[in-house]
């Protein structure tokens, strides 16, 4: 795999629109076709592989654009982090394989981590050098996450970590994990919530790994049996635990991945593309039912990019997003699983002697299909979100009479 490093980033006065040109000219020219989900020649890169792709990006100014210099970032604002996620959205690359480090611990150990912590931490992320997960739920929570029971007590100057989280995502790889524990019991509810970054590797942790219906084992089990960490542990103030997770779930909901409606233009295309391909798959692009369906998914994904954009603007405005981050969640889980089930019904006939393009889109829309099942669950579920939005912001009470 050959990519640039090193490359100029533009000047951040010359505005977002040059920022876009940039990224585009600069993911245009590097992108391999391997990666490229769209393309014959793919296939599934190595963590290295990714690692490098990522790292290579890092360098060429198209992750870490809102993170501060002094943390390795490019003090860039929430404009030019758009305009690169809409390039990034508009081909067919792979995830990220450090979004939880990226996306999700990186601007919480930004807002309630120490100095030393942000140092320690951040500049790690965006060189691709350490991969976070984020142990969250458990069995017994996963909507109602305040019934978590995982431990956490003082032992002299140490914290004695026992418990168990369920479905982390890349535990196997992480070396850090965003640990939310509770200091009293249960019944405390959102009370005496403590979080950690925990180092994978500390004695007493156990990662059993889970295999989903696409056949991965990307996510696990992770078992904490009498984990000793020292106070330098602890992310935020005892107690303000809840406050930092209700702002990693924000953060899930509203702004991670904000490539997301432009990727989904990206892979209706794709689809599209494979169709016409293929004399035999072609006819059903005539189908007056396939027509309309194609209409609305576009309207979606315009009202979805509409959304991401409207974002934007509130959050460059100062607001924080708070509980209407969950529109966008419900919004693009529930688009994207429609979306990869109309797909995989038009590229049902794909056998063998079909066209190159339309076995790859068939395989690549499988593998999606699978994930869009876990897309309405995981970061909360359609339920939590139809909740949040009758409750938080449209003020109903919480339960009828
Ligand atoms: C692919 C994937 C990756 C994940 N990665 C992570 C990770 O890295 N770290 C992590 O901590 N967690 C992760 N999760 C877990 C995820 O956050 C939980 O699955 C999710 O919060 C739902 O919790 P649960 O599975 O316990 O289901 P439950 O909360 O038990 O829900 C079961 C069903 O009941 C419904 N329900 C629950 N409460 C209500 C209510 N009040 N009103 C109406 N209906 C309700 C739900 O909508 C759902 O249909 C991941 C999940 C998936 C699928």
């Amino acid at each position: 795999m050959h990519v640039e490093h090193h490359v100029s980033v533009p000047d951040p006065a010359a505005g977002p629109d040059v920022y876009r040109r940039h990224a585009r000219a600069w993911l245009q020219s590097n992108l391999p076709d391997f990666m490229r989900t769209d393309h014959p020649d793919w296939r599934e890169a190595t963590l290295a592989e990714s690692s490098a792709w990522e790292a290579a990006m890092y360098q060429a100014g198209l992750a870490g654009m809102t993170w501060p210099k002094s943390y390795g970032g490019h003090g860039l604002s929430l404009r030019e982090h758009l305009a690169v996620n809409k390039e990034i959205g508009a081909l067919p690359m792979p995830e990220s394989v450090s979004s939880i480090g990226k996306e999700l611990a990186g601007p919480i150990i930004m807002a309630v981590g120490t100095e030393e912590q942000r140092q320690a931490f951040l500049p790690e992320i965006l060189a691709m050098r350490q991969f976070w997960c984020q142990g969250f739920s458990e069995p017994d929570a996963g909507s109602d996450l305040a019934r978590l029971r995982t431990k956490a007590a003082l032992d002299g100057d140490q914290w004695r970590i026992n418990g168990q989280k369920i479905w982390t995502s890349g535990a196997a790889k992480a070396h850090y994990c965003l640990l939310l524990t509770r200091t009293g019991t249960v019944a405390d509810k959102h009370r005496g919530l403590l979080m950690f970054a925990i180092p994978m590797d500390t004695p007493g942790i156990r990662v059993v790994p889970i295999k989903s219906i696409d056949g991965k084992t990307s996510f696990a089990e992770v078992f904490f049996d009498d984990v000793i960490v020292p106070d330098s542990a602890r992310l935020g103030a005892p107690d303000e635990g809840w406050n930092a997770a209700i702002r990693v779930l924000s953060i899930e909901r509203a702004t991670n991945r904000m490539y997301r409606p432009w990727r989904f233009e990206c892979e209706l295309r794709q689809l599209l593309a494979a169709c016409k391909s293929d004399p035999q798959l072609s006819g059903s692009l005539d189908d007056s039912y396939v027509h309309r369906r194609v209409g609305d998914l576009l309207c979606e994904i315009d009202g979805l990019k509409g959304l991401v954009e409207l974002t934007v603007d509130r959050m460059s405005r100062g607001e924080t997003m708070g509980a209407r981050g969950s529109l966008t969640k419900l919004y693009w889980s529930e688009c994207h699983q429609a979306f990869t089930g109309l797909a995989l019904s038009l590229l049902s006939q794909v056998g063998p002697h079909s066209s190159a393009l339309a076995q790859r889109a068939h395989q690549a829309f499988t593998t999606a299909y699978l994930f869009a099942r876990a897309e309405t669950i995981y970061a909360g579920t359609t339920e939590v979100q139809l909740d949040v939005i009758a409750q938080r912001i449209m003020n109903l009470p919480k339960e009828l009479a």
